[in-house]
């Protein structure tokens, strides 16, 4: 089946859809983006992700074209045309087409909003997380608002790669002190040896995951001590256990950091509770 991408106001095939070369999305990466899991045809979390486009939209002064239940709109539909029962929605803003100039364009100038969605097979997935990923550090040479979900990703782009050619899926970014941040596409989190489940605070050096603010409650349901604050390297390599979130891959259990095994270098037990838990306090729409 053709795949079909929403592109300014229309639906069209994917191989045919397209934005103008002056887009500053193309021209200065002058845009954000979310991406939603959807599971039974339905939606996870699209509330809380809308929320965080808001969010995004309103730090770099762009504005939202069109209202919040039209964007669910827009995602619902793009997700229906394409007939995907488990994957994700890709959604993107960007400030618009212009004359390249680096300064903002006319206030009226059109934001340019393109939604795609694509199947991805659960069977897959869970194969994985029964045998957990690896990841490889890396330093951490973003820029100071990672707290944006911007489409700016180039750091993410080196890092991921740097992964795959270690052979690893992941890679964890590593700020001058030592302390891990966050993945490339994905929350970072340990479980230290007296079972203390660790992620850092969400100030502006992490993304504020959806997936790790509905952790929070699972972690709380499970009666699990939550700690809020950074970890170096070497904690993360004494761990007991290690995972990270992120909406297309939920909670994946870490089994080796930098080579080096992680506990018994299996899956840990509390990895895999939190992502038999996850779906029950997340909402579907
Ligand atoms: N951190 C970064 C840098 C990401 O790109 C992502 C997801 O793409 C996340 C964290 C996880 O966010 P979420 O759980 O909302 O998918």
């Amino acid at each position: 089946m053709a795949r079909i991408a929403y592109v300014n106001g229309r639906y069209r095939p994917l191989r045919d859809a397209c934005v103008n070369v002056e887009d500053r999305g193309y021209q200065f990466s002058d845009g954000v983006y979310e991406v939603c899991e959807v599971r039974g045809g339905r939606l996870i979390d699209q509330r809380r992700h809308l929320q965080r486009l808001l969010r995004s939209l309103g730090e770099l002064q762009i504005r939202l074209p069109m209202s919040l239940p039209a964007l669910g709109m827009v995602l619902r539909e793009t997700v229906a045309r394409n007939r995907v029962q488990d994957g994700i929605v890709y959604l993107q803003i960007t400030r618009g087409v212009a004359r390249r100039d680096f300064s903002f364009p006319a206030a009226d100038t059109p934001p340019s909003v393109v939604v795609t969605a694509r199947s991805l097979d659960p069977a897959a997935n869970e194969k994985i997380a029964s045998s957990g990923i690896e990841v490889v550090t890396v330093p951490d040479n973003r820029w100071g608002r990672v707290d944006i979900k911007t489409v700016s990703l180039l750091p993410n782009v080196l890092a991921k790669q740097a992964a795959r050619e270690q052979g690893a899926r992941e890679a964890w970014f590593v700020d001058r002190d030592g302390r891990i941040t966050e993945g490339s596409s994905s929350n970072a989190w340990i479980v230290t040896g007296e079972g203390k489940v660790v992620t850092r605070p969400a100030d502006h050096a992490i993304l504020r995951g959806i997936t790790r603010t509905v952790l929070l409650d699972a972690i709380s349901a499970q009666e699990l001590t939550l700690e809020e604050r950074s970890f170096t390297v070497e904690e993360a390599y004494a761990a007991r256990e290690a995972f990270l979130t992120s909406a297309s891959q939920i909670v994946m259990p870490v089994v080796r950091i930098d080579s080096k095994p992680i506990g018994n270098g299996a899956p840990g037990l509390v990895a895999a509770a939190l992502r038999r838990e996850f779906h029950r306090f997340a909402e579907q729409l």
